[in-house]
């Protein structure tokens, strides 16, 4: 279709669409009158997409699975693994379960008991949790609700109450601890929940040696902290810890760093 043709047929439509909405407007309260209008469900005279195998818009390719998303923002979709609902551990190794104390919803680390460990294993995923630090201030810097999301059970997303707490840059919420502080300071108060949204790609290991290094992007209570961020190597304090070579699969732990931070509506998706 020539320009000129196309911007006629364009207001035309437009014009028209405005009428009948108009008119469904006026007779129902809303815009029911809207007439429906069809358009092809794919293409096969189109390019192959560089690098890929398909057509631009091919009709032939693969539509993705469907998921259910959560009833609320933050809500487990359908294909999620809920691993703590407020309820039970019963998706976390014995140790530490016997240690963290679940009550109203949700469950709180007791200083002693150990990280807490997940069953399952998990590689390059999604990961959805709610945290907690305590109203009640009895340390400062590292001693301000410390806990942590251990990825891989090495691989560390600081928890820390860090609203108006001065401590380093890298081991303040949201940091990739002792490698990269988080872009901003999304900090909610002691005692209200906040929330972490983690995508993290696993590193690779070929014949004993690092191939591909991990990846992080971390949204802290919806803003942008890590955006795919390398990470260095293994969690440490006050050293840099090269990577060691792991399995493709390693369980997900929260922190027991001594301080009673709550934990609520944890749940992964594998990627
Ligand atoms: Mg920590």
């Amino acid at each position: 279709m020539d320009r000129e043709r196309f911007e006629m047929v364009h207001r035309w439509s437009s014009a028209a669409l405005l009428m009948v909405a108009i008119a469904g407007v006026t007779a129902s309260g809303q815009n029911s009158k809207a007439k429906y209008r069809k358009s092809p469900a794919g293409y096969s005279d189109t390019p192959i997409l560089p690098g890929q195998k398909w057509k631009v818009h091919d009709i032939d390719r693969p539509r993705p699975p469907v998921v259910t998303p959560g009833a609320n923002a933050g809500s487990p979709p359908s294909d999620a693994i809920v691993l703590f609902d407020g309820k039970d551990l019963s998706k976390w190794v014995k140790q530490a379960k016997a240690g963290w104390k679940v009550e109203n919803g949700y469950v709180e680390v007791v200083g002693g008991s150990g990280d807490l460990v997940t069953r399952e294993k998990f590689g390059d995923i999604q990961l959805h949790v709610e945290w907690a630090s305590p109203v009640e201030i009895t340390g400062d810097s590292q001693w301000r609700g410390n806990s942590g999301i251990l990825i891989m059970s090495r691989y560390e997303i600081q928890v820390l109450d860090s609203y108006n707490n001065r401590t380093y840059a890298d081991g303040q919420a949201a940091a990739i601890y002792g490698q990269w502080p988080p872009l901003v300071n999304a900090s909610r108060k002691p005692g209200e929940w906040q929330t972490y949204d983690i995508i993290f790609e696993k590193p690779r290991f070929e014949a004993g040696k690092l191939a591909q290094p991990a990846y992080v992007t971390v949204i802290h209570n919806g803003v942008v902290a890590q955006h795919h961020q390398k990470i260095i190597g293994q969690m440490a304090h006050r050293i840099v810890k090269p990577y060691e070579p792991h399995p493709v699969e390693e369980p997900l732990a929260l922190q027991d760093h001594d301080t009673p931070v709550r934990y609520r509506n944890i749940w992964v998706r594998r990627m």
